[in-house]
């Protein structure tokens, strides 16, 4: 059994040395190089840090990021990937909690890292890389190492306003990634292209799934995804077979209607997560590509990637929820009720907890907010028992398939009763007319807020709406947009949309 991640690039690397790893627009290494870089920038670094601290990487995703990556690992550490273009003040709140003695960047962000007020020794990767490496180092400081030693960490927001440092360990990974690959048939003649950011877990699988299998990660910049002719060209051209990718970067080429301009036949597979998929934009995939593996994937960051998966197997009405199915192996997800009593008839809304050898090691240097998520199962009396609360509820349909219903905090009382706001935004689904939708609530004045893409009017949605929701549930505003803001992650912002609402920006 495998016991750090490295054993998948050394693996990886002995089957497939002169393959091409990775490559962005740039450049591209092959499993030799990749292994060949890291070893050194692993010896360098394991000089100037001890095993087991985190080490914070400033830079964008890329070949040479990977490089980094695996070098910190090689040093026995762990790597934290800091969105370059982040506000100044949410850089220095991740910094502070992570306490780090080092900081590695590159030239090429010396303009971003202005006016960053940095504590930590600052190493530039080139000249990391300059040092030979020292094979006895590398070796004792592999045989220390515990498949429990955390190999990232992933700052999520918190609600206290203080981001949250999700740590993951190399046996968290391999127990998803080993059942990840299997299940979906990754293997090394798979190329994956990559949307999402490093510093966003839906990445880990793409990552972990080229480096276990031998594929080959074609990096896709970020700015085609606002260019769907440029995106599918990219795609075409670089052969990409697999998309595990963010719900909106899909519904972005269904939006803009790349598949009238060109349809990438090589994809065999599409995997989505983050958000509620609308079905409208699933058929017009399913329409364009139909040989091609469609998968709902759910889970957060805490319990690495994904806890369950429901592969599409029929055609789904707009409107008709896409279960998220069942739990990966070793993983269990389940559902508790308001008094923890454990629910398993269909139609009864509970949270959605998860229970497994992949679940976080907690928030870094934060026991409190750790302790609140991470809680005994309580099903469990009789031994320790961790489980993760997802603040998700969901729901077994008539077929007992999981479903997802919503956050918590997206159940309101209006009116004396209790509304789903995804159960508004999925009738919405049902009108051929619009585009994506995003309901709202604010408590302030008390009113249903719905923000949608198209240009139908109120009047009309209202009609349509009437045939599907009872009255207390008619959003009591509308706003057309030409497109929903998105979170860098991909996700609809709803912050965004309830400052711009309030008049706050
Ligand atoms: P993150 O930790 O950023 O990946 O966000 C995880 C959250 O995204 C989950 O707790 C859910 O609220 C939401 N989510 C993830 N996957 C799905 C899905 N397939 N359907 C609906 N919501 C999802």
């Amino acid at each position: 059994m495998n016991r750090s991640i490295l054993e998948y690039l050394e693996e990886s690397g002995e089957r497939y040395p002169e393959k091409v790893a990775f490559a962005d627009v740039n450049t591209s290494c092959t499993y030799q190089e990749l292994i060949h870089r890291a070893r050194r920038i692993g010896t360098a670094l394991s000089r100037r840090v001890k095993p087991g601290r985190p080490v914070p990487v400033f830079m964008d995703r890329g070949v040479d990021t990977i490089c980094l990556f695996m070098g910190i690992v090689y040093a026995g550490c762990f790597y934290v990937l800091l969105d370059t273009k982040q506000p100044k003040a949410r850089i220095k709140q991740i910094l502070d909690t992570l306490c780090a003695d080092v900081l590695i960047t590159t030239k090429e962000y010396d303009k971003d890292r202005e006016g960053l007020d940095i504590r930590q020794s600052l190493y530039e990767l080139q000249e990391l890389e300059q040092e030979e490496v020292d094979e006895l180092r590398l070796s004792q400081i592999r045989e220390n190492a515990l498949d429990i030693d955390p190999l990232y960490g992933i700052f999520t927001s918190g609600s206290t306003g203080v981001p949250k440092g999700v740590v993951i360990s190399h046996r968290s990974v391999i127990d998803f990634i080993d059942h990840f690959t299997e299940i979906f048939d990754i293997d090394s003649e798979d190329v994956i292209g990559n949307q999402a950011p490093w510093d966003f877990d839906v990445s880990v699988k793409d990552i972990y799934s080229t480096l276990k299998t031998g594929a080959t990660m074609q990096i896709i910049p970020k700015q085609y995804f606002s260019f769907p002719g440029k995106l599918i060209d990219f795609l075409c051209e670089r052969q990409v077979t697999t998309l595990i990718w963010a719900v909106s970067a899909l519904c972005m080429i269904t939006t803009l209607k790349g598949f009238d301009y060109r349809i990438p036949t090589r994809i065999r597979k599409v995997m989505f997560s983050g958000e509620v998929m609308p079905v409208k934009h699933l058929n017009l995939w399913r329409e364009a590509i139909p040989d091609a593996m469609y998968v709902n994937l759910y889970g957060p960051t805490e319990i690495t990637c994904n806890c369950s998966y429901h592969i599409i197997d029929r055609e789904y009405q707009p409107g008709e929820t896409l279960p998220i199915g069942k739990s990966f192996p070793n993983e269990k997800v389940f559902l508790l009720d308001e008094d923890n009593l454990l629910i398993t008839e269909p139609g009864k809304q509970g949270e959605i907890c998860v229970s497994g050898t992949a679940l976080a090691l907690g928030y870094f240097n934060n026991p409190e907010q750790t302790n609140r998520a991470f809680v005994q199962n309580p099903l469990n009396p009789w031994y320790l028992e961790t489980i993760y609360r997802t603040g998700d509820l969901g729901i077994y349909n008539e077929n007992n398939e999981l479903c997802f219903s919503s956050r918590k905090d997206f159940q309101i009382k209006h009116m004396g009763h209790r509304i789903e706001l995804g159960e508004i935004e999925s009738a919405m689904d049902r009108i051929e007319q619009v585009g994506r939708a995003c309901c709202i609530y604010d408590e302030e004045s008390s009113k249903i807020l719905m923000f949608y893409e198209g240009v139908m009017e109120k009047r009309q949605i209202m009609k349509e709406l009437r045939e599907i929701l009872p009255a207390f549930m008619l959003p009591n505003k509308y706003y057309p947009l030409d497109k929903l803001p998105m979170t860098k992650n991909g996700k609809i912002d709803r912050k965004s949309l309830i400052q711009e609402y309030r008049g706050e920006v």
